[in-house]
């Protein structure tokens, strides 16, 4: 009997594991269903999107009884809104992104989203209202087609390759001698980080999800690939719920609302302009990027 339950045990290793380093969250749920922790509650109704009125209030969080991380956290985006979080390295962004996606349950306030506490709603209709593009993408052993299509199953070449076309991938694609048919992954092609996020947006984009999240590459990606990279995720997020967490604060200097995130907390809130003014510490790592971007001018001028 304990040998049966070995493999089960390796599966939830291997679950826990990914679930820690939020490689590709979408592409861990279909390997592997229903994760035991989180339940749906008996009865549960599927989560009606509106327009993706995303509401954090009073949310209190910790992985572990021990530690809590989020401290109080509340902010809305209203539908169609896009709201960047900022902060240092361990400042809780990530973990917003998972408690959104109800990888977590969290232990005081509530998330909601068009009034709906996502707690109370089936998982799997939250995940599908829900499109993530992660800061690393990880790609199946198949064609870069099926790696696309993946975002919606039973998607038809055409919309594949609109997908690919917004994503800024589709002439890359068709270049190569396979084309859609193109062997990726591990033991295929190997892509550069930038190609991968561009095929994570494409996913998004066929996916269609009310309300998106975005993880931004923290690597630093040539200009010309973080120029297009931008492009696509600029039309991907038009008129939809946006979340996008910043590493380049120049990237995110339009939007409606900033959260600026210290130790799981709120520390500064407030559009690019006004948060410039307060002389806080947006505008302290405003001025260290500034600083830096003008280095890495001067040397490549060099
Ligand atoms: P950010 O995205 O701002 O860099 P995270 O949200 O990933 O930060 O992490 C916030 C804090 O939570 C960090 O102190 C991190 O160590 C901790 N943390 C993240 N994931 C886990 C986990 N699975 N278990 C325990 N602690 C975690
Ligand atoms: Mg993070």
């Amino acid at each position: 009997l304990a040998q049966l339950f070995r493999p089960l045990d390796m599966l939830g290793m291997v679950y826990r594991e990914i679930k820690q380093g939020l490689i590709d969250m979408e592409s861990m749920f279909g390997l592997i269903d229903t994760p035991a922790e989180i339940a749906d509650v008996p009865g549960a109704p599927p989560l009606q999107v509106v327009g993706g009125h995303v509401r954090f209030s009073h949310v209190e969080f910790g992985y572990e009884s021990r530690r809590q991380i989020l401290h109080d956290v509340s902010f809305e985006v209203p539908p169609g809104k896009k709201l960047a979080i900022v902060g240092h390295s361990g400042a809780g962004k990530s973990t917003l992104s998972r408690i959104l996606y109800r990888f977590y349950d969290i232990q005081g306030g509530a998330v909601t989203i068009d009034g709906q506490d996502i707690a109370k709603v089936t998982q799997d209709s939250l995940r599908r209202s829900i499109g993530i593009v992660p800061q690393d993408t990880v790609l199946f052993n198949e064609s870069i087609g099926y790696n696309i299509a993946y975002g919606r199953p039973g998607a038809s070449q055409d919309e594949i390759e609109t997908a690919a076309k917004g994503a800024a991938i589709h002439d890359f694609i068709v270049s190569l001698p396979d084309g859609y048919a193109t062997q990726v992954g591990e033991r295929g092609l190997k892509l550069s980080g930038g190609e991968k996020q561009r095929v994570a947006i494409a996913r998004t984009i066929l996916k269609d999800p009310a309300i998106l999240i975005l993880d931004e590459a923290t690597s630093a990606l040539d200009s010309a690939t973080e120029a297009d990279i931008q492009s696509a995720l600029g039309t991907v997020s038009q008129s939809r719920t946006t979340l996008v967490i910043a590493h380049r604060l120049s990237t995110v200097t339009d939007a409606d609302e900033i959260l600026v995130m210290a130790s799981g907390r709120i520390v500064e809130r407030g559009r690019h302009e006004a948060l410039l003014d307060a002389r806080g510490l947006y505008a302290e790592m405003w001025a260290l990027q500034q600083a830096e971007a003008a280095v890495d001018e001067a040397m490549a001028a060099e």
